[in-house]
């Protein structure tokens, strides 16, 4: 059989993608190579992942927010124990915005004043999930508009074709007109596809551990900077160290006895380990693919790009991905659209990769061990406690600071839309479930709201007044919330036309 699209790799980016595939229309085979989709790794601790605005904008313009927020990791109610590993997260005395390098902002620092294209919105700036639960609501979606999930079918090799791609698996074959690479930071797809990966070498090696220890109390909670970098302690025992090896722990897996001559090497303190549980290990090694297309075969979340997980950004970065990918792959399979769209996927997403990239940099800089960055640091904590240094870092932090180059005149072109709510409380989150754009006219002018009736039904056309329209006449919105084109003025429908045409394909009975 011939799908449209194979998936390699039922991670978070595989399987949003797949349900926004499926969504459009698209038939979808996801391959994934682990035979269980539950791992303790995607369990707290290890799998604990914060998700920013984007992030939680696409859950709710997708319908999922409610079901992750359901399964979100929240603040213990007074007298209930937290959740395992988040002791110290959870308990500091002052409500934080998130972190750059492990240096904090407070979110009464934070001036939201400063943003003025938000409106309040139930998707919220940032929550906390543990991997599995994020995996099982995406998954129970994707198999829900039809995505089949094979599991235990690790990709072996792809041979691309100009009008298929053949894709050999656990000793199979299968074929799609497109494959999609998901499948993670040592992605197959992207090492048989011809992709290069650029970037910069590890500096650190990040270890995840789980242990019993003899005496907690020989560690301090929180974050600690040492000689040989840096130690996270969340009591009773799990620990993140920072180890400036050059990468070398990457290559090593590591026992009870290892793991104890490590922690006391990076922590300088004779903690001794009882028991190992769990290790993982991670770098800060920072690569980018040049391209995320090489003709049927594209890339996407953590197989496009790798940088350490510090103030967790990665996840994020590779669900803005899938958003911005599924909804064109999916027009292009309808045949309403041509490689123009596919090709805008790398030039939208690989500037926004580039830039959490060089964030993720700046960060390892400030923890190398020595007095020049611990003195950097101090700096930089100073700055973060003021009202422009918070913002910025929410800015940065929270996705907000994402507005793609579209080329438009009007400052919220290519930016998120805000969520603007009618008096009845219809949401723009809403009006976007369908996966379809959205023209809405919130003024009487007459004939705006008919401007682009030639592209129903791919574009959805509503007149609604809002409670709160930013000062604005129309907005239309790509399907993954982009706002294309935005007026001030009733009536002024200068640009319209020719956005609708870009993103949506000519209108009906016109050909290009
Ligand atoms: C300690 C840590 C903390 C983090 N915290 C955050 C955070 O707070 N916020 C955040 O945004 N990000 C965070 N991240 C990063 C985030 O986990 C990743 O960016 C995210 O999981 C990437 O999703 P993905 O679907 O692209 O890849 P993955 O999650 O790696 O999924 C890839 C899938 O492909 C499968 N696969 C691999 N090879 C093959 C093959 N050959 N054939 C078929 N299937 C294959 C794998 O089994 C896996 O299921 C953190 C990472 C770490 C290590």
């Amino acid at each position: 059989m011939l799908y449209d699209v194979v998936i390699a790799g039922a991670g978070p980016v595989g399987l949003f993608l797949a349900a926004e595939l499926a969504q459009g229309g698209a038939q979808v085979l996801v391959l994934e190579q682990a035979a269980n989709p539950d791992s303790p790794f995607k369990r707290l601790p290890f799998g604990l992942r914060g998700l920013n605005a984007p992030s939680l904008a696409a859950l709710d313009r997708r319908g999922l927010l409610q079901a992750v927020e359901a399964r979100q990791v929240r603040k213990p109610g007074k007298g209930e124990p937290p959740p395992p590993g988040t002791a110290h997260w959870l308990a500091q005395p002052r409500a934080l915005g998130g972190h750059f390098a492990g240096i904090p902002f407070a979110l009464d620092r934070v001036d939201s004043d400063r943003w003025p294209y938000r409106l309040p919105t139930p998707a919220g700036m940032q929550m906390a999930v543990d991997m599995q639960a994020l995996e099982t609501v995406l998954a129970d979606r994707a198999q829900a508009l039809g995505v089949q999930i094979l599991r235990g079918v690790a990709v072996d090799a792809i041979d691309p074709a100009p009008d298929q791609v053949t894709v050999v698996a656990a000793g199979q074959s299968f074929a799609g007109r497109w494959l999609v690479g998901c499948d993670g930071g040592r992605s197959v797809v992207r090492k048989r596809g011809g992709f290069t990966f650029a970037g910069t070498d590890a500096e650190f090696t990040g270890h995840s551990l789980l242990v019993s220890l003899q005496d907690p109390s020989v560690l301090t909670p929180g974050r600690q900077y040492t000689g040989q970098g840096m130690c996270n302690f969340n009591p009773p025992g799990t620990v993140a160290l920072a180890d400036f090896d050059g990468g070398a722990g990457h290559r090593h897996v590591l026992d009870r006895e290892g793991a104890q001559v490590l922690l006391q090497r990076v922590s300088g303190r004779d903690a001794v380990i009882d028991e190992l549980h769990l290790a993982t290990t991670w770098t800060d090694a920072a690569r980018q693919a040049t391209t995320y297309r090489n003709g049927r075969v594209l890339l996407a979340g953590d197989a496009a790009h790798v940088h350490s997980p510090l103030g967790g950004q990665g996840l994020n970065l590779g669900l803005g991905d899938a958003m911005n990918l599924g909804w064109k792959l999916a027009a292009v399979l309808r045949g309403e659209a041509g490689d123009a769209l596919l090709d805008s996927y790398h030039a939208e997403r690989h500037p926004v990769g580039a830039k959490v990239l060089e964030w993720s940099r700046a960060q390892v800089a400030l923890m190398r061990p020595g007095t020049g960055a611990r003195a950097l640091a101090a700096v930089m904590a100073d700055l973060a406690d003021t009202p422009d240094g918070a913002t910025y870092l929410a800015e940065r932090v929270w996705g907000l600071w994402q507005q793609l180059d579209l080329g438009g005149t009007h400052p919220l072109v290519g930016r998120s839309v805000p969520d603007f709510v009618s008096a009845q409380g219809e949401r723009m989150g809403e009006h976007l479930r369908e996966g379809r754009g959205v023209f809405q006219v919130f003024t009487a002018a007459s004939g705006m709201a008919d401007a682009l009736q030639a592209w129903q039904p791919r574009i959805r056309c509503i007149q609604q007044p809002v409670v709160d329209a930013l000062g604005l006449a129309a907005v239309l919105v790509r399907p993954d919330g982009v706002v294309a084109w935005a007026s001030d003025g009733a009536g002024d429908t200068d640009g319209l036309a020719a956005a609708a045409t870009r993103w949506f394909g000519p209108a009906a009975g016109i050909r290009s």
